[in-house]
Protein backbone atom coordinates (compact mmCIF):
# COMPACT_ATOMS: atom_id res chain seq x y z
CA UNK A 1 0.00 0.00 0.00
CA UNK A 2 1.23 3.35 -0.75
CA UNK A 3 1.76 5.64 1.89
CA UNK A 4 5.33 5.64 3.90
CA UNK A 5 5.84 8.88 1.94
CA UNK A 6 2.91 10.48 2.17
CA UNK A 7 2.91 14.41 2.29
CA UNK A 8 -1.25 15.32 2.10
CA UNK A 9 -3.04 16.23 4.70
CA UNK A 10 -5.72 13.46 4.86
CA UNK A 11 -4.35 9.86 5.01
CA UNK A 12 -7.55 8.65 5.74
CA UNK A 13 -9.13 9.63 3.16
CA UNK A 14 -6.92 9.70 0.61
CA UNK A 15 -4.52 6.33 1.18
CA UNK A 16 -6.88 4.21 3.88
CA UNK A 17 -10.02 4.05 2.75
CA UNK A 18 -9.41 3.92 -1.33
CA UNK A 19 -6.77 0.86 -0.48
CA UNK A 20 -9.25 -0.93 2.23
CA UNK A 21 -8.75 -4.23 0.45
CA UNK A 22 -4.73 -3.88 0.94
CA UNK A 23 -5.65 -3.18 4.98
CA UNK A 24 -5.63 -5.96 8.06
CA UNK A 25 -9.70 -4.84 8.04
CA UNK A 26 -11.74 -6.01 11.44
CA UNK A 27 -14.68 -5.09 10.28
CA UNK A 28 -16.35 -3.01 7.10
CA UNK A 29 -19.61 -1.66 6.13
CA UNK A 30 -21.11 1.17 3.88
CA UNK A 31 -19.84 4.15 6.31
CA UNK A 32 -16.86 2.69 8.41
CA UNK A 33 -13.80 0.74 7.89
CA UNK A 34 -11.96 -0.34 10.99
CA UNK A 35 -8.72 -2.38 10.65
CA UNK A 36 -5.70 -3.34 12.68
CA UNK A 37 -2.35 -1.16 12.38
CA UNK A 38 0.37 -3.05 12.05
CA UNK A 39 2.58 0.08 13.45
CA UNK A 40 5.19 -1.75 15.88
CA UNK A 41 6.11 -4.94 17.38
CA UNK A 42 4.45 -4.33 20.82
CA UNK A 43 1.17 -3.52 19.63
CA UNK A 44 -1.42 -3.63 17.09
CA UNK A 45 -3.83 -0.44 17.44
CA UNK A 46 -6.95 -0.58 15.73
CA UNK A 47 -8.05 2.55 13.58
CA UNK A 48 -11.95 3.18 13.23
CA UNK A 49 -12.62 5.53 10.70
CA UNK A 50 -15.81 6.67 8.44
CA UNK A 51 -15.32 6.08 5.04
CA UNK A 52 -16.72 9.44 4.26
CA UNK A 53 -14.37 12.44 4.84
CA UNK A 54 -15.71 14.10 7.73
CA UNK A 55 -13.19 16.79 9.09
CA UNK A 56 -13.94 17.15 12.83
CA UNK A 57 -15.83 16.21 15.64
CA UNK A 58 -16.51 19.64 15.97
CA UNK A 59 -17.60 20.34 12.26
CA UNK A 60 -20.43 17.69 12.16
CA UNK A 61 -24.27 18.74 10.86
CA UNK A 62 -27.02 16.63 10.71
CA UNK A 63 -26.39 14.88 7.60
CA UNK A 64 -23.29 13.28 9.53
CA UNK A 65 -25.31 11.63 11.90
CA UNK A 66 -25.66 8.12 9.91
CA UNK A 67 -21.67 8.21 9.58
CA UNK A 68 -21.16 8.91 13.47
CA UNK A 69 -24.01 6.51 14.16
CA UNK A 70 -22.22 3.68 12.48
CA UNK A 71 -18.18 4.85 13.73
CA UNK A 72 -19.74 4.58 17.58
CA UNK A 73 -21.17 0.93 16.40
CA UNK A 74 -18.13 -0.67 14.57
CA UNK A 75 -16.20 0.69 17.75
CA UNK A 76 -18.68 -1.28 20.50
ZN1 LIG B 1 -10.93 12.55 5.41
Amino acid sequence: MPGWNYAGSDFFSDIAVPHADELDALYRDEHVLAYHLHATILLTPTVVVPKRHLASLACLVIEDEPDLRALFAAVQ
